[in-house]
This record gives C-alpha cells, structure tokens and sequence, in this order.
C-alpha cells in the first residue's frame, strides 16, 4: 500500500485556521482595525453593510504596503511585527501572529488597495478562497484601503450560523468601541449602510470616552491616576450615583488592548462598595501599563483573558487608586469611607436584581401525585403540566372558601366581633408582606407574591406580543430616552414586539428614541430606566438562557415590573392577584421556574397538635 499522508494545501490550512481566529464579521472587524492602528495613521474609517455580512472595508492612512508585501501579507504566518522568539516578549503591536490576512482571504473576496508614502503607485490586489485574482499598480491614497466583500461565501455553515443583523452589529460596534477607547489620538467613523453610527474626532481621552459613550457622560466622569513600579493606572471612571444597573460600562486596558478581569473588576467594584447600592454596577475605563515581560496576554486572538504576573500589588494598587480618586474628586472633604455610608440613593433598595436561577424541586408538587419535573432545563421554557385541571379545582376550592364565609356572615349578627381585620374576614392575609396566606379546603397556601405577579405579567405581555390580545396605550408627553449604542441596536431589533406591548416609540437620531405612550396598566415608571433595566436583563437571558425573543421580552419585562418583597398589598390586590394568577396557564412556577404556591395541608396542620 503506497503512503497515505499528505500536506494540506494551504488554502485549506488557512480555511481551517479561519474558523478558529474569524467566528463572525466583527472578528474581521478586529482584526483589521488592529492592522490599521499598528500601521501607525492618525485616521481609520469602518465601512460595513449588512453588519458586516456583504462588506466590511476598513480605510486607514498608515505606512501602507509595498507590492510584494501586499502580496506577501496574506501568506500564513506572514508578519512585520516580530522577527524572532524574543520579541514576543516584548511584543507592543496588536498583532504578531501574521494569520489575520491569511485567514480572511481564504474564506472572503478581498479586495486590497494601498500605497507608501514613498512610492508614487499603489497596488490593487484581488483575492478569491486563498487565490490571488489579480495584482495591478493603480493610483491611491498612501495607506491601506481594505474590503472584504462575502464573509464565509465558501463556508455557508459558517454563514447559516450568524445572528440576526442586529446582533451581529452589537458584536462590530462592542469590537469598535473597545479598539476606539484606547486610540483617542486616532479619529475613527463607522458607517453601517450608508449611516454613520460613529465620528470620533482625534481628542483626549475623557472627550473619547464620551463621544463613545454618549456625550452626556462627560460630567459624569472622573479621573484616576497611579503610578507604582508594577503598574502604571489610569483612566476614568462613572460617579457612584451614576452606577448603573446594566454592567455596559466597564473597560480594563491592558497595555492598550481590552482585556477582562473578573479579578480585578472585583477590586474595581470593591473601592465602590458601600458607596452605590446593591444591583448596580460602576462605570470604567481603566488603562493599565505594565512590562510587557510581567504579562501573558493570551495569545489567541479571539481571546480576552490576560495573566499578570503579580496580579495581587496589582489589585491592591487599582482598589487603592480608585478609592482615592472616588474620594478626591467626587465627594466633599468630610469623608470618611470608613464609618457612615455618604449617600442617600433614591434607588430602591428592594428591589434586588438576582438573575434568576432554575431552581425545581421536583419531589414537591402537591397537587400531582406522582410529580414530574416540569421544566426543559435547557430551554427554560415549561410544558403544561397535566396537573392543570388541578389548578382549577383548588382555584374553585378558593372562590368556595369565600363564598362560604360571605354567605355566614350574612346569616350571622355578631359578625362585627370579628369583623376588625378584614383581610382575614376575606380570606387572604400578608406574611412578612412577602406571601400571600390563604384557605383552601385542603389547607393552608403560601403564595410568594412576586413570584406570582411575575407569572401574571409574563403571560399577559407573551400574549400581547403574540398579538393575541390588543393593548390599550396611553398617551404621554413626549419624552426622550438616550442608550447605549448597542442598547439602540436591541431596541431597533425589538422595536415591533415593543410596540406590541403598547409602547409608542420611534428612533429619534443618535441612540435616542422618543417615547409618545406606554401600555395602559404600566405604573408610574421611569421609562429611561425601565428599559434600561429590560433591556439588560434580555441581554443576560439571551446569554444564559437562549430564549426566543418573545418569551425574553415578555420576561424581563415581567421581572422589572412585578412586584417585590417588601410591598405591602391591600386585601383587593391579594384578591385579584391571585384571581389572575389562577387564570395562569401555568399558576404554579414563575418564568424562572420558582415554585409559585406551597401548600400546607391540613393533615400536617392537623398532626402538629397531636401529642
Ligand atoms: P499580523 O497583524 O499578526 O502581523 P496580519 O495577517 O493581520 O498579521 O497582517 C500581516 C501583515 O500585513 C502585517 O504584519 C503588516 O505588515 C501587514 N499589514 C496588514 N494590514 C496592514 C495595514 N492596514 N497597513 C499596513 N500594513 C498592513
Ligand atoms: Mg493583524
């Protein structure tokens, strides 16, 4: 038998190396925004359409390539930036590997145009799946101008599996932001189909950080500054009474390149403890320069996480650095971080936001007898149980109970003895303003009230977005609401199931939208906050969760606007809640799953006086 082992051909080498290094358009955003900064121009110019699926082209006015290393610069392992194996250690550049190219070109029409100062012709090179087209001297700019035209037009298992439009621009916009917040002496703009969604003119970094941000966020800023021999902090971060519910606005730097640091958020967030309430996070935006020799940036380029070698001075320098600045620039002289916390936050204090965990027993259901679990774990979504016509027999038993005593205390003159607390007299009292206690024929039931409100709300909004049911709106002044960028793209991809839950909305220039109505039946709500809160909360379940958009809309809608523990209900409020409740398709778990009701039986009652 002759030999069987072959080389791979290098176009299936790099398709191969593609898959690792390029997972979505935004990657090759990456990627190539990084060729640009480290071709050292002072302007950079993202074009994309479609979110990046029919073209991205990034333009930059850096040293630009000869012809030969236009050509060369697509070749596997191909780079400028390291010669031998000690200059990985000292590695300043964004990229060394020399793979982006390479990967790119072998599953993208490419289309590269650039010129060096020196040279008075540029070079235009087309490339197809790893071959080479064409390659002409045209006349250019100096720089480079590079399309990439049909991202996985060769892998379309690849392309079948990217996101809606608007997820996949939230991915190209977090990879623009992060690359922009480091490189404010660089001027960058970002067009999405023909509308810019980014001008960054060249500024300082607090001016960058805004104009990233949105610009209502100078003032919220302030500067942090540390210089020790291990590592050199700096940077800004969000007053406390700006902490926000959403974790959006936190940014390490190391050694310019956005890393993540669960460690040493924790330091971030521990400088702010006492001083923002539990929920909420701090804004951040802090840049740490080390020895490149003291850091083991990870060096797959798809990943964030980085090693420092003395990470611990390090915490203890960021935590220090950040309180001091907290307390120089954002407080008065009185304080003293070590006795009395200094604010006092409107932010309500009780309402936590602990995401909510699947949580089942399955040995308890009292109403089944030999109960199942009824959660597909994995979809968070539930099956009605078959123990449904259950709920309506013990809904019945309630509605009984009720009758029962109304009809006594008609036939009954004495009643007014007893008539004192009414919420007894009706059946349902409150138990640490928590549950709902009341009678059934076979017991006593608790039920935990937000865990209920939230089943309420959950199926009333999941059956408005499913246009089962119309919605009454209400009229409101106009108010505006400024978010995020990525926060606008979500709205923009939500907006039809938003309307559907009976708000008024439309885009009204950048990241802003004005608000004309909102559902009938919402409380006095903040609708800046509202959303805010929402729309993060969608953005956690789209994580975790995988729900489709309407169940996760419905929920975090429903999450936000239940009730808590801690509000005290009136006697009608007990009694419609649970009137809804048992209306439920599913009275007896919360969209997370939460056990709703808990019975205890009269046996049970019965058999604790037994002596
Ligand atoms: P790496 O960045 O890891 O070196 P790439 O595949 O991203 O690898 O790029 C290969 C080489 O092509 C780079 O080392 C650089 O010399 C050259 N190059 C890429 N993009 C540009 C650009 N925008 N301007 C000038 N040179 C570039
Ligand atoms: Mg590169």
């Amino acid at each position: 038998m002759s030999d069987i082992i072959r080389l791979l051909p290098d176009s299936v080498a790099n398709q191969i190396a593609a898959g690792e290094v390029i997972q979505r358009p935004a990657s090759a955003v990456k990627e190539l925004l990084e060729n640009a900064i480290d071709a050292g121009g002072d302007s950079i110019e993202l074009i994309v359409k479609d979110s990046g699926k029919t073209l991205i082209q990034i333009i930059d006015n850096g040293c630009g390539m000869s012809p030969t290393d236009a050509r060369m610069s697509f070749e596997r392992h191909a780079t400028s930036k390291i010669k031998t194996a000690d200059d990985l250690f000292r590695i300043r550049t964004l990229g060394f590997r020399g793979e982006a190219l390479a990967s790119i070109a072998a599953i993208a029409q490419v289309e590269l145009k650039t010129r060096r100062h020196e040279d008075e012709l540029g070079t235009h090179l087309l490339i197809e799946g790893s071959s080479v087209k064409s390659q002409q001297p045209c006349a250019c700019p100096t720089g480079t101008s590079l399309m990439i035209k049909n991202l996985f037009f060769n892998v379309p298992a690849r392309r079948n599996f990217l996101k809606s439009d608007p997820a996949e621009l939230r991915h190209i916009i977090d990879e623009f932001q992060r690359v922009s917040l480091v490189n404010p002496s660089i001027s960058f703009s970002f067009i999405n189909n023909g509308k810019p969604l980014f001008q960054l003119p060249h500024s300082g970094l607090k001016q960058r950080i805004a104009n990233v941000m949105g610009s209502g966020n100078y003032e919220k800023l302030i500067p942090v500054n540390q210089e020790t021999e291990v590592v050199k902090v700096s940077g800004f971060i969000g007053k406390p009474e700006n902490a926000r519910k959403t974790k959006g606005e936190q940014y390490f730097f190391a050694n310019n390149r956005y890393i993540r640091h669960p460690y040493l958020n924790h330091a971030v967030e521990e400088a702010f403890k006492d001083l923002i309430p539990e929920g909420y996070f701090p804004s951040y935006f802090i840049y740490l320069e080390v020895d490149p020799a003291h850091i083991d940036i990870n060096i797959h380029p798809t990943k964030t996480e980085v090693n420092f070698q003395d990470h611990q001075s390090i915490y203890a320098i960021l935590r220090s650095a950040v309180r001091a600045s907290i307390g120089k620039f954002s407080l008065s002289s009185t304080l003293d971080f070590e006795t009395e916390p200094m604010f006092s936050f409107n932010f309500p204090k009780d309402r936590p936001i602990v995401e909510p965990g699947i949580h089942i027993n399955p040995e308890f259901n009292p109403f089944v007898k030999n109960p199942q679990p009824e959660l597909r774990l994995s979809q968070g979504e539930y099956r009605k149980s078959s123990g449904v016509n259950q709920w309506e027999k013990l809904y019945e038993e309630i509605k009984q109970e009720e009758n029962e005593q109304l009809l006594s205390r008609q036939s009954l003159t004495i009643d007014s003895d007893f008539g004192a607390d009414r919420q007894a007299d009706r059946g349902f009292m409150q138990f640490q303003n928590r549950y709902i206690v009341t009678k059934v024929k076979s017991g006593l039931m608790l039920i935990d009230q937000q865990a209920a409100h939230e089943r309420v709300l959950f199926e009333r909004y999941l059956e408005r977005i499913e246009q089962k049911k119309g919605m009454a709106q209400q009229q409101l002044f106009p108010q505006t609401v400024s978010l995020s960028a990525s926060d606008t793209e979500l709205v923009n991809e939500l907006i039809g199931e938003i309307s559907l839950l009976g708000f008024i909305i439309e885009p009204f220039g950048k990241n802003t939208f004005i608000v004309n109505g909102t559902p009938a039946d919402l409380p006095n709500e903040n609708i800046q906050e509202l959303l805010e809160n929402v729309l993060e909360n969608y953005k956690n379940n789209q994580l975790g969760l995988k729900l489709d958009r309407k169940s996760n809309l419905a929920r975090s809608m429903a999450r936000n606007l239940a009730i808590k523990p801690g509000k005290a209900l009136m006697t009608d409020e007990m009694q419609s809640l649970v009137d809804d409740l048992f209306s439920c398709s599913v009275p007896n778990l919360s969209p997370s799953g939460k056990n709703v009701t808990t019975l205890i039986s009269a046996e049970e009652i019965e058999n604790r006086f037994l002596k």
